[in-house]
């Protein structure tokens, strides 16, 4: 190992640092952050570095470094772009025995800055000694989407507890356990939802001895339009940590592979006339599951909230008291309009977008027609494939002229993606022409146009 990492107190020490300009202020940033006293000495110092010396307390001096400017002082960092008077800075703290960063030049630090992680209190440093900054920026940048933002408050809640616990446990291996349960179950997951008083209320219940047992709790998870790249953090966390999982006909299979490899897969997708499990059935094995308690993880397409009858499930939830979280996923008019290149709104085409049902009751037209025929308007029909000659002939009956411009986006954002254009009058035809599938959106207006224009090509950003 050729550095030691260690996390220095700066509280209140006084630091130098060598040089005024993007760099020094860079590191002032994190010097300040951290509770040092800033010393920075350049001729010239940028108005940003002034500013922040003067909010956090610390001192400038403008001109040139000379060696008493270390005196008194903890740290150097030495961020000119003088590669003498850089070495020259190293070389007296040195002689001092005082730890010193030359930015950019790792033999020439004793210390140096690693890539950070910050969920303070929870810090976490990455270091590649210098050697590949960037493949330690890299680590860091795959441990923050790991890491949920508000990671750190486990910390405190632990912190207000520790007490507590040690008395309760006074041997190690079983506050180990003890810690080691809270903060992979469901009391780290209200913490980490925002509800800090609930998990306080969970711990002090743990520690009482008079938790409820084992509650289950159900993760609504919108698992976006197909590509995985699509998943939010929290969606893959949760996904991650779930013991069994509900899944939709629309969940791609590569998205499936990324939940918990030992959580139980249960298929209870709806094909549009045989359903796989009648909706009330779901909503019955959501409640029975968390239940037993598990964390059950109910995976859909898109988002939950948007055609995806998340509404009737947290209803059924919230009616039997089983805790429950709703995580919002890409829709798939969002997923497919970006990656098919046609802007829902623009100023000039479209002023406002709808989302519409295209399911149509017993193939009957109970659509508010009169209202989706206004101009200036993007429509954006999901399931709409079987009632689409309806759909169009309605929509110039009632008034959209048959030119306008329609889309077709078969598979949106995987890489079977298929998008065909047309006109509301030619639309149909093409779904026959091309033998086009569910899953497919219908996007209507002028918008579509700007497709062209934008010269899109087929599969621009499919990734799956
Ligand atoms: N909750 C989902 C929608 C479920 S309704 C969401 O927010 O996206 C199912 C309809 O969504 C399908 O009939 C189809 O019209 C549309 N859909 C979902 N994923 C799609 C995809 N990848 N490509 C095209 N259409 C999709």
């Amino acid at each position: 190992m050729e550095f030691l990492p260690l996390f220095h107190n700066l509280r209140g020490a006084r630091v130098l640092v060598v040089g005024g300009g993007e760099i020094a202020l860079r590191k002032s940033r994190l010097l300040a952050d951290a509770g040092a006293v800033l010393r920075v000495v350049a001729p010239q110092i940028g108005t940003e570095l002034r500013e922040l010396i003067d909010s956090s307390g610390g001192e400038q001096i403008l001109r040139g470094y000379s060696e008493a400017d270390l005196n008194g002082c903890m740290l150097i960092i030495a961020a000119t772009d003088d590669e003498t008077l850089n070495a020259q800075v190293s070389a007296d703290a040195r002689q001092r025995g005082v730890p010193v960063n030359v930015v950019d030049a790792p033999a020439l630090c004793s210390v140096i800055f690693p890539a950070i992680v910050d969920r303070s209190p929870l810090v976490i440093a990455v270091s590649s000694g210098g050697d590949a900054p960037v493949l330690a920026r890299l680590i860091r940048a795959k441990l923050e989407s790991w890491i949920p933002p508000t990671y750190g408050h486990l910390a405190g809640l632990a912190a207000r507890f520790r007490h507590q616990v040690k008395q309760l446990f006074p041997n190690v291996q079983q506050r180990r356990a003890f810690w080691e349960d809270v903060f992979q179950g469901p009391i780290a997951d209200r913490q980490l939802a925002g509800q800090g008083a609930e998990a306080e209320r969970l711990l002090q219940a743990k520690i009482d001895g008079d938790a409820p047992n084992a509650a289950g709790e159900v993760y609504l998870v919108g698992a976006g339009p197909g590509d995985p790249d699509l998943l939010t953090f929290k969606a893959l966390r949760l996904m991650q940590q779930a013991d069994v999982v509900l899944y939709d006909r629309l969940v791609a299979p590569a998205i499936l592979e990324l939940c918990r490899r030992d959580a139980d897969r249960i298929y209870v997708g709806k094909q549009r006339a045989d359903h796989a499990l009648p909706q009330d059935q779901i909503n019955q094995q959501l409640v029975a599951l968390a239940r037993q308690g598990k964390r059950v993880v109910r995976l859909k397409g898109g988002d939950p909230f948007i055609f995806g009858r998340g509404g009737e499930e947290i209803e059924e939830l919230a009616a039997h008291g089983i805790p429950f979280q709703v995580v919002p996923g890409i829709t798939a008019a969002s997923g497919c309009a970006a990656y098919a290149g046609i802007p829902l709104t623009h100023r000039d085409y479209a002023q406002s977008v709808r989302f519409v049902t295209g399911h149509l009751k017993d193939g009957t037209t109970d659509l508010p027609w009169k209202d989706l025929v206004s101009p200036a308007q993007t429509l954006v029909f999901y399931m709409g494939l079987i009632g689409l000659p309806i759909i169009c002939s309605e929509l110039i009956k009632h008034g959209r002229s048959a030119d306008t411009p329609a889309a077709l986006i078969q598979q949106g954002t995987t890489s079977q993606q298929r998008v065909f254009t047309g006109t509301l009058a030619d639309l149909p035809q093409l779904v026959a022409e091309h033998e086009v599938h569910a899953p497919t959106l219908v996007i209507v207006g002028e918008v579509v146009m700007l497709r062209d224009k934008l010269a899109w090509f087929e599969g621009a950003q499919a990734s799956v």
